[in-house]
């Protein structure tokens, strides 16, 4: 439900975002591209990642894959370790099938619906890509626009359902610039990011304030609603850590596994129930989408290599793909032998 307003002045809005854009945008690297490929990455990367997250990872991968044909051609496991970290696996796997399809194609396609067709590339990512990347006057509506724009209406209604989405989305193309299209989304997903943040919006430094019905009304914090969230389930996990002549027991899941395929991962207690644990190193949280996992990490040892696992060194973990969970295990065991050494007085 939209909350009875005046009408916005929306070439007032225009005006007034894209100056202080123009101002205050952080200097980010694909900002500095008019390259569809760069932009593209990047918008794949910021889907569910922060922008402070994806900083390295989008300098090394385009280090490692500066085209589309590099790309399209890297080894999997390749892909794969270069994204290791970053999450939701399946962005990297269907960037290299577009990756394939662009090869295929010839050209980077440069309208909305082709880019549309490409694996991975959704509705926001392909309007950000038109407006950005070709000067497509298409509006993104991912969830910092939806937050300004339900702020600036106001809109009343769960911001996750289908009528609340329409109207929003209504918004933004009745206020998008055409002129300047790809600017003007930035400038509203940036304000979303940097001003008008979930929680304590900055109001005060906000270049839309005086056409901001929530503001006028008091309501920026109760802004957007939302319906009622699944509640995180909790699980608990013990992985061990055996390690011999500087190799690590790993193993591999399959091709076929729903959830991080191809990728290594330390084993957990119940796959070794003869290994000897040795040593409790400490415990770290996990979230996977709505499971938050209490990760105890063990040292451990065992008398031969278990059917099923493999030894890496730990030289090459850099180069393959080792889960989330398995990295923080390790570093976790890395800190607690610096604390070690450092208390024994050992450099
Ligand atoms: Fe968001 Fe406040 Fe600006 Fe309204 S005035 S758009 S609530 S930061």
């Amino acid at each position: 439900m939209v909350h009875q307003a005046n009408a916005p002045d929306l070439p007032a809005i225009r005006r007034r975002l894209l100056a202080w854009y123009r101002k205050h945008k952080r200097d980010l690297p694909w900002r500095r591209t008019e390259d569809p490929y760069r932009i593209w990455i990047s918008e794949i990367m910021l889907q569910q990642t922060r922008v402070a997250a994806v900083l390295p990872y989008y300098a090394r991968f385009l280090a490692r894959f500066p085209d589309v044909q590099a790309l399209a051609e890297a080894e999997e496991q390749d892909l794969l370790a270069a994204w290791a970290g970053l999450g939701y696996y399946s962005r990297a796997r269907n960037l290299q099938k577009a990756a394939r399809n662009i090869v295929e194609l010839g050209e980077f396609p440069r309208d909305h619906a082709s880019l549309g067709e490409l694996p991975g590339v959704g509705d926001y990512t392909a309007a950000a890509v038109a407006s950005i990347a070709f000067g497509l006057p298409h509006a993104v509506l991912d969830g910092n626009v939806a937050r300004v724009l339900s702020r600036l209406a106001p809109e009343l209604g769960d911001i996750k359902s289908d009528a609340v989405r329409k109207r929003l989305r209504a918004l933004a193309e009745a206020l998008l610039d055409g002129k300047r299209p790809g600017e003007f989304n930035q400038a509203l997903m940036e304000l979303g990011a940097t001003v008008c943040v979930p929680m304590r919006p900055l109001c005060e430094s906000c270049p839309i304030r005086q056409s901001c019905e929530a503001r006028k009304q008091g309501l920026e914090n109760q802004l957007p609603v939302r319906g009622a969230r699944p509640s995180a389930d909790r699980r608990a996990r013990k992985l061990l850590v055996i390690e011999q002549a500087g190799k690590v027991l790993f193993w591999q899941r399959p091709a076929e596994s729903s959830r991080l395929a191809k990728f290594w991962e330390l084993p957990d207690r119940e796959q070794l129930p003869d290994a000897k644990v040795t040593d409790y190193a400490g415990t770290f949280r996990h979230t996977i989408v709505n499971t938050t996992y209490f990760v105890e990490v063990c040292r451990a040892t065992i008398g031969s290599r278990p059917n099923g696992f493999q030894w890496l060194a730990k030289s090459s973990l850099e180069d393959v793909p080792v889960s989330t969970a398995a990295k923080k295990a390790l570093a976790l065991l890395r800190a607690q032998s610096a604390a070690v050494s450092r208390r024994s007085g050992v450099p």
